[in-house]
């Protein structure tokens, strides 16, 4: 046994733990439990625990459907809401074939690009900002889309009537070990964001599903449904989980910063920024992965249309934040929403910029207007491209990018086209209620 593994199972003993639930994702993002008697847990970091993975989204064919889990110490957690009698811990999916990590563990596929940035002498660190909507449950305890406040952005109480939920989800993460940086009403009435504090890749993508999880689990105890869905009110905003990376060089330092820069910005991070804008289209397949992630990509709704970037405004796709210290200088992807899978999206975001790096593309110029009113013509003159209007144009995209398909692995690659074709000609042949408000009666 690791002396960390060791460290956890004597907090087991001592917290007087009950339960383990070992979790993993599927390709879609969903975490999935294997709940073990706390008594396994040496087994568990021994041996590792066998499950069969062929009725797991993506996994594996039904003849080679032996897995087994292997959990990473470091990502043991005490579940705040079942009295602290059962904990988690996230672990790494084994193929009991070769005794290797499966290549379809979408943990696996990011713990690999960030091999790679390694070799490039990078660490990688990333801070996500999910928004996510409160609704109402009927009777029947069924989500609505009714919310439960009529608040704007950062409006206070008394109008903020969820800030007790939101106090609650926000001491939930705190138990979890989460730093919580800031939390506020989003603009739209029933909308939430809780950014916690940045950290290396791989972690970030374990809290974000551990976050979702909470807030989830936190707002039914307040017979509230959280939703992460991006767009489940027309005409309003959406909820975006936008995403700041930056590269951290072996001596700590900021490989984005350069003083000398009229944004701050070094000439790597000019280069990950041009890899990311390159690779935008595929991308935003794997991090606007439903087909409803579209219904939010679009003009007039802080959600980015647009293939540029900015240092000043909102409506581009990549924004230079200010950076109050050289190791705050980052950059922000706007388009990813919380439907994704965020190791698969941190996968495809972070291969896209290691490759601007490697091959030393060029930035274009920043955008200083507002994007959402420029017509064609002037978006043609600006060299600006837009992001895929609907989940087909985006599995296009990935289709046609050799980069990003190396990104996630040709297993994860080929299981999340065919997942992600079939759900858009499933939305395809549906008939909406706008078309038959429109037309049932015209025509
Ligand atoms: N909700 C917006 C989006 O869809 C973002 C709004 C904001 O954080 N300023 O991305
Ligand atoms: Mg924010
Ligand atoms: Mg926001
Ligand atoms: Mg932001």
């Amino acid at each position: 046994l690791s002396a960390e593994a060791q460290r956890v199972i004597d907090e087991i003993e001592e917290k007087d733990v009950d339960f383990l639930r070992l979790q993993f994702t599927d390709i879609l993002g969903t975490v999935k439990n294997v709940a073990v008697p706390a008594t396994q847990a040496e087994k568990a970091f021994t041996d590792g625990i066998y499950f069969d993975g062929s009725s797991i989204e993506g996994f594996v064919r039904i003849q080679e459907s032996d897995m087994r889990l292997k959990p990473d110490p470091e990502t043991f957690a005490i579940l705040p809401w079942r009295d602290g009698r059962s904990a988690r811990l996230i672990c790494d999916v084994i193929d009991t074939s070769t005794g290797e990590p499966f290549e379809g563990d979408p943990r696996t596929v990011l713990k690999r690009v960030l091999d790679r940035a390694e070799e490039m002498g990078y660490t990688v660190n990333v801070a996500p900002e999910p928004e996510f909507f409160l609704f109402e449950e009927d009777e029947d305890g069924r989500a609505t889309t009714k919310t439960n406040d009529a608040g704007g952005y950062f409006d206070l109480a008394p109008k903020d009537l969820a800030s007790d939920v939101r106090r609650d989800i926000i001491y939930g993460l705190e138990q979890m070990d989460f730093e919580i940086e800031a939390s506020h009403h989003e603009v739209a009435e029933g909308q939430h964001e809780i950014n916690f504090e940045y950290d290396d890749a791989l972690t970030t993508a374990d809290n974000v599903g551990t976050f979702r999880t909470v807030v989830r689990a936190i707002a039914a105890q307040h017979d509230l449904h959280a939703t992460f869905m991006p767009k489940p009110i027309p005409k309003i905003n959406g909820s975006g989980m936008h995403t700041h990376v930056s590269l951290f060089d072996e001596d700590g330092n900021n490989a984005f910063h350069d003083e000398d820069d009229e944004f701050n910005l070094s000439d790597t991070a000019h280069s990950f920024l041009a890899g990311v804008l390159e690779h935008a289209p595929a991308i935003t397949a794997v991090a606007d992965p439903t087909v409803n992630s579209y219904k939010r990509l679009v003009p007039g709704y802080e959600a980015p249309v647009y293939v540029a970037w900015s240092d000043r405004n909102r409506s581009a796709l990549i924004r230079k934040p200010a950076a109050r210290v050289p190791a705050a200088s980052r950059i922000e992807l706007r388009s990813p929403d919380p439907s994704c899978n965020p190791y698969l999206a941190f996968a495809a975001i972070i291969t896209a910029g290691l490759d601007g790096i490697e091959e030393g593309l060029e930035a274009p110029d920043p955008v200083r207007e507002n994007i959402y009113e420029f017509d064609e013509e002037k978006r043609e003159e600006y060299g600006i491209d837009t992001l895929p209007a609907n989940l087909g144009e985006a599995v296009s995209a990935l289709e046609a990018d050799e980069v990003i398909e190396e990104a996630l692995g040709e297993h994860v690659y080929e299981k999340f086209i065919e997942a992600k074709t079939q759900e858009y000609d499933e939305f395809r042949i549906d008939v909406s209620q706008w078309e038959l408000d429109r037309y049932l009666e015209t025509y």
